[in-house]
């Protein structure tokens, strides 16, 4: 097999595809996993773990920054274990309460210089952020109309704030039903574009840093933002002074707690190979932040999104990659990349609450 790996090197589509061959004929899934697009690996000296995939086509935080412990965002408890050590990302698991997180890590300015343009288009979508969010327009309009389906079930539409509105298309459908919708993001590319593009009513900010009428909203949601930001807990809290008394929160996050989490171990996709995401909710640990900022739960539930056949099959091929490429053959032959499907992986957690 390596011989013909050899003989066929000036394809390096097909060179690859007998190298996984060869590699699952092994049995050598390890090796599979770490086949990738030619980045090297960075070690951080002092941690002796590692950090982050360098690579100049997408965003990092740089390897030299300062990085501090940091207690329980949750409970406040400096007590702590790491967790899942083996993904080399540095989390830790809260002895007091379960909630995951990275600790020691970068002060705030350096986690959200994460956000440029490069965030929503980038090589290294498995990595951090999105392969190209603009392109997945449709997908997520899609995806947006199904949450709103659903939010619309316990709350009818008013005003709507969404905290981490990335380029606007969910506020933008939510407007189609009738919100009168307001967004923030920290991403000024993002907001430009939103602004620019829909002529939408959007912040570039922190939810924490930026004036919103207290007391008035109908609705906050925040889509796979609360694993990104420093303070959790101030977010939920700032949430809930924001809404009025009944109003709603719906949110999700990635679930750790999920049985596809505990199954992928270290190559749960959740775990993505830098320091986006810096928090780990579980349906617990969630719940609890939510009631401490006086919510009560209404709703828990696993949610998927519509996604091309294409980002399915490069998902799927983190964990099966010898079926991944198989069916990339299928998707090919059929010209199947763009067809859209609702794909539900079980391991993100919504959770909608009502303000007390
Ligand atoms: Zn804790």
């Amino acid at each position: 097999m390596k011989r013909i790996v050899t003989l066929l090197g000036k394809n390096r589509n097909q060179a690859r595809f007998l190298t996984l061959l060869s590699t699952y004929k092994r049995g050598r899934m390890q090796f599979v996993l770490s086949w990738s697009t030619g980045e090297s690996t960075t070690r951080i000296p002092q941690e002796g773990k590692i950090l982050a995939k360098q690579n100049l086509n997408r965003p990092s935080v740089s390897v030299d920054v300062v990085r501090n412990h940091v207690p329980c965002n949750l409970c406040n408890s400096n007590e702590r274990k790491p967790f899942c050590p083996e993904n080399g990302l540095g989390l830790v698991e809260c002895l007091n309460c379960g909630l995951v997180y990275v600790s020691p890590r970068p002060d705030a300015n350096e986690l959200y210089a994460l956000y440029g343009e490069t965030y929503f288009h980038n090589n290294e979508s498995g990595v951090v952020g999105y392969a190209n969010y603009i392109k997945d327009e449709g997908n997520i309009r899609l995806t947006s109309n199904r949450r709103l389906k659903h939010l619309e079930s316990f709350v009818k539409p008013g005003k709507m704030l969404d905290v981490g509105c990335a380029t606007g298309f969910f506020i933008d459908e939510a407007r189609k039903h009738g919100w009168q919708v307001e967004g923030l993001d920290v991403s000024s590319f993002a907001i430009q574009y939103a602004q620019e593009h829909f002529g939408l009513n959007v912040q570039h900010g922190a939810l924490t840093d930026l004036n919103f009428e207290a007391g008035s909203y109908d609705a906050v949601t925040m889509w796979d933002v609360i694993e990104h930001v420093p303070d959790p807990t101030a977010y939920t809290q700032r949430a809930a002074a924001l809404l009025r008394s009944g109003g709603i929160l719906t949110l999700a996050t990635p679930d750790v707690g999920s049985i596809p989490a505990k199954m992928a171990g270290k190559r749960w996709v959740g775990y993505k190979l830098s320091e986006e995401h810096i928090y780990y909710f579980s349906i617990n640990t969630l719940t609890r932040m939510l009631n401490d900022a006086g919510f009560e739960v209404l709703n828990v539930r696993h949610v998927g999104k519509y996604v091309t056949l294409h980002l399915f099959l490069d998902r799927l091929g983190m964990y099966f990659p010898w079926l991944a490429k198989a069916l990339e053959m299928g998707e090919r032959a059929f010209n199947l990349s763009e067809r859209a499907l609702y794909v539900n992986p079980f391991d993100i957690v919504a959770i909608t609450a009502r303000k007390k």
